[in-house]
């Protein structure tokens, strides 16, 4: 049996949920029990999003083998069990540098290299190296970032046409586009869905399926018009409206429209009837919570949807494992000041969580949060930057070093409890050369960290050049921080805690990026549970 392709573009704006939409279409084909590749291909000229500013592009989400990657790779983790690696996106940087490499190297001697076929061909040529990065992908889902119509996204487009045109029973295209309610005139709009299709045929691509984001249901006219402007057969017009309450009811709300089964149809795939059961039991206690835990997080992207996504679903994760909700609430660090108004800017939690980043803006208003959590024995979660803020406060409050700090911020400070690592020193080129990707770390037994993992030995995904400085451990040591995970073949420090405090414990690494709504991450599952044992201010758990 060949392997088939689910091609995905968007249409009329960005921002429709096109990864959670083909990040549903995994989620359904794996509970008919086809074994799926997800794969996202980014018009963008960067290599990779690592070096975009969270502003621009939202969090970097960083896979097992180190690459720095669009942040819809993280809903396919979420989603799916697809394989995510480095082969699982590709960006217009990455491919120009390959066809630049390839033409320098001497590969086309004598061609004029081109879009076509020299870029399409690295295109395609990555499809299917997606296809076989395991061995049995029986369904590869494409996803095509950027909106139907952008220059940018013009090669890619190309390519899946090419590549559909050499497989054409083994492919379909799935378009994904917005149906707008316009409140003036009471009417529900079809004209930018007609113009973003015309623009996608007049390419050489025709939708089999089109799916309609929208905010209520699409009545039977509206999905006529549709599909006779688009030439879509009616029932192939499927509508996604605005979900209620949670992004884990998409992929059912899909079901229940028999999207899975169209797919499969269209496909020519063999495929068991859909098990949803095990997702419908998690929805279910995301749909009825028992009591409610309220935490803060304290960073510099606040007001930016995307920027700690990963984070906020993994709280999500952790809720469903304690069996309660959630309310998040945002902090920018560099609005709180001290004289004695950290409680009048942050108060009001039932804990705090610092997450990662970089650069010194929001620094100390970080440091402020740490030290209030440690004082008032309040649970603290710090993801990378935030454990080396907790060593930081810990450093300058307890241990009494003064000015003590990061030298990625103060380069002259007198203690350097957070330093470079060594192997970063060397590094010119910013791109990609900090440490990345996963590493084994070993629990020390009796600790928190070893409560909540129930193992020795554990892999967890690291993105940072600074580490704590081990010239200060036996001092930290003293004064009852306990590091509680080691990387030994490196001898560094990835998890700081403090056994006099309830639940104050810091990361080195990202444990967000291994958190699915089925399998919660074990710290932010035992985060939550110490929210919830803490209804210190809002009084809110009832459970
Ligand atoms: N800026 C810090 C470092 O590079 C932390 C990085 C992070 O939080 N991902 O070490």
């Amino acid at each position: 049996m060949s392997i088939k392709y689910i091609f995905i573009t968007g249409g009329v704006v960005s921002s429709l949920g096109k990864g959670l939409t083909a990040a549903s279409i995994g989620h359904l084909l794996e509970c008919r029990g086809i074994k799926i590749a997800m794969l996202k291909l980014d018009p963008y000229l960067n290599v990779d999003p690592g070096t975009m500013n969270p502003f621009q592009h939202g969090e970097v989400y960083v896979t097992d083998d180190g690459a720095e990657t669009d942040l819809d790779l993280g809903h396919y983790y979420r989603f799916t069990n697809s394989p995510l690696s480095r082969v699982s996106n590709s960006t217009t940087g990455q491919i120009y540098e390959t066809v630049i490499k390839r033409e320098r190297k001497g590969d086309f001697l004598g061609k004029t290299v081109q879009v076509i076929p020299h870029v399409t061909d690295e295109i395609k040529a990555r499809i299917l190296a997606g296809s076989h990065q395991e061995n049995n992908i029986e369904v590869v889902i494409v996803e095509i970032g950027g909106t139907v119509g952008d220059i940018e996204s013009l090669p890619f487009l190309e390519a899946i046409r090419q590549f559909r045109y050499e497989r054409p029973k083994d492919c379909i295209n799935v378009h994904l586009t917005y149906v707008p309610y316009l409140k003036a005139a009471g009417e529900v709009k079809t004209k930018p869905t007609q113009h973003s299709v015309q623009v996608l045929r007049e390419i050489g691509i025709i939708p089999d399926i089109i799916l309609c984001r929208c905010e209520d249901e699409l009545s039977d006219d509206i999905k006529a018009k549709i599909s006779l402007f688009c030439n879509v057969r009616q029932d192939l017009v499927i509508d996604e409206k605005d979900v209620a309450k949670s992004i884990y009811e998409v992929p059912i709300e899909l079901h229940k429209q028999g999207l899975d089964e169209k797919i499969c149809k269209a496909l020519e795939v063999k495929s068991k009837p859909t098990d949803l059961s095990r997702w419908e039991k998690m929805l279910n206690t995301v749909l009825h919570p028992k009591g409610k835990v309220v935490v803060g997080i304290v960073g510099k992207y606040m007001d930016h949807q995307d920027a700690y996504k990963s984070v906020f679903e993994a709280l999500h994760h952790g809720a469903i494992a304690a069996g309660c909700a959630i309310e998040i609430r945002r902090f920018e660090s560099d609005r709180i000041v001290e004289n004695g108004s950290v409680e009048k800017a942050i108060g009001g939690c039932d804990g705090y969580l610092v997450p990662g980043g970089f650069g010194e803006r929001g620094w100390e208003g970080k440091v402020l949060t740490a030290k209030y959590c440690r004082e008032n024995q309040i649970p603290y979660f710090g993801l990378c930057l935030g454990m080396q803020i907790m060593i930081v406060e810990f450093a300058r409050n307890v241990l009494g070093l003064k000015n003590a700090h990061s030298t990625e911020v103060d380069k002259n400070t007198p203690y350097p409890v957070i330093s470079m690592l060594s192997e970063q020193k060397r590094i010119e080129n910013l791109g990609g050369t900090m440490r990345l990707g996963a590493y084994p770390c070993e629990i020390k037994k009796g600790t928190l960290a070893f409560d909540a993992y129930g193992e020795t030995l554990i892999w967890e995904r690291h993105r940072h050049r600074y580490e704590f400085n081990n010239e200060y451990k036996e001092m930290f040591e003293s004064k009852g921080m306990v590091f509680s995970g080691k990387w030994a073949k490196g001898d560094l420090c990835e998890i700081s805690e403090l056994p006099s405090h309830p639940w104050m414990l810091g990361v080195q690494f990202h444990p967000e990026f291994k958190s699915k709504p089925l399998v919660p991450h074990p710290l932010f599952r035992d985060f939550v549970r110490a929210l919830a044992l803490k209804p210190a201010m809002t009084g809110a758990w009832q459970g």
